[in-house]
């Protein structure tokens, strides 16, 4: 490996224990085990050799942004690493990753959402998927209201192809940690609200909320599922 990868790989490293001493004591904060929580590590221009490294090192899921990006690095990825799409997804590329990740994490259109299904239909699969929900977040150009998730859903429910595991969120960017945590909690009650409803072939068992700066505080308001870059990876060139 060469020196710049190595250094990659040594700064992960550093950050990775950082990241579950966080990880770790907001779980037991929110009254459960880390293990009860999934760490997904976002992987967007890292290197295949770092993540590959990072796998060796304990993180067992990550997520990649863009198609082009996932493709080019696929092959390469130690066989056992769990791969999930979790960028914005433009229908006329599902059929380059269905079969490819077991969980596509941001639907939000019901043209996505029959795609995904038409693709994995072909392949005799089912693609496990989430709902992504704009909550907190006027900047962000994904994600469906809350107000629209019930009638979403049931639309969904019909829709064999596809099983909806449960919601994720961008969630708010800019706010201050008191009022982030509200909009996490907003979330979690979004989550547990649709979850008693027990539509057919709906499961919500996953809510993916958390990123770098804020996944501690998601994990306190219930999140099971944190999306960890900047702090696992150190600072990105481009987003
Ligand atoms: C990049 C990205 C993350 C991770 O963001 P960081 O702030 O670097 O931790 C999480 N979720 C999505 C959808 C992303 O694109």
């Amino acid at each position: 490996m060469d020196a710049y990868l190595e250094n990659r790989c040594k700064v992960f490293d550093e950050n990775y224990k950082r990241v579950l001493e966080r990880f770790h004591e907001a779980a037991l904060k929110s009254g459960r085990q880390p293990s009860e929580i999934t760490l997904l590590a976002a992987t967007k221009t890292v290197e295949p050799a770092v993540i590959n490294h990072a796998y060796r090192q304990g993180i067992r899921v990550m997520g990649e942004n863009r198609v082009q990006e996932f493709l080019s690095k696929e092959e390469q990825l130690e066989p056992g690493l769990r791969r999930q799409f979790i960028g914005t997804l433009q229908t006329n590329k599902v059929r380059q990753i269905v079969g490819k990740v077991e969980l596509i994490q941001s639907v939000d259109s019901l043209k996505l959402a029959h795609e995904i299904a038409r693709q994995s239909l072909m392949r005799s699969i089912v693609t496990d998927v989430l709902v992504e929900i704009n909550i907190g977040n006027e900047e962000a150009k994904s994600g469906i209201d809350a107000a629209a998730l019930p009638a979403f859903l049931e639309q969904l429910a019909d829709i064999s192809g596809i099983r909806v595991r449960g919601l994720m969120t961008l969630g708010p960017l800019h706010l201050s940690n008191d009022k982030k945590l509200q909009v996490f909690e907003k979330m979690q009650k979004l989550f547990i609200d649709n979850k008693a409803k027990k539509v057919d072939n709906i499961f919500m068992d996953i809510l993916s909320m958390g990123m770098s700066g804020d996944f501690d505080i998601a994990i306190l308001a219930g999140s099971n599922m944190v999306r960890v870059g900047t702090a696992l990876f150190g600072a990105r060139q481009y987003q």
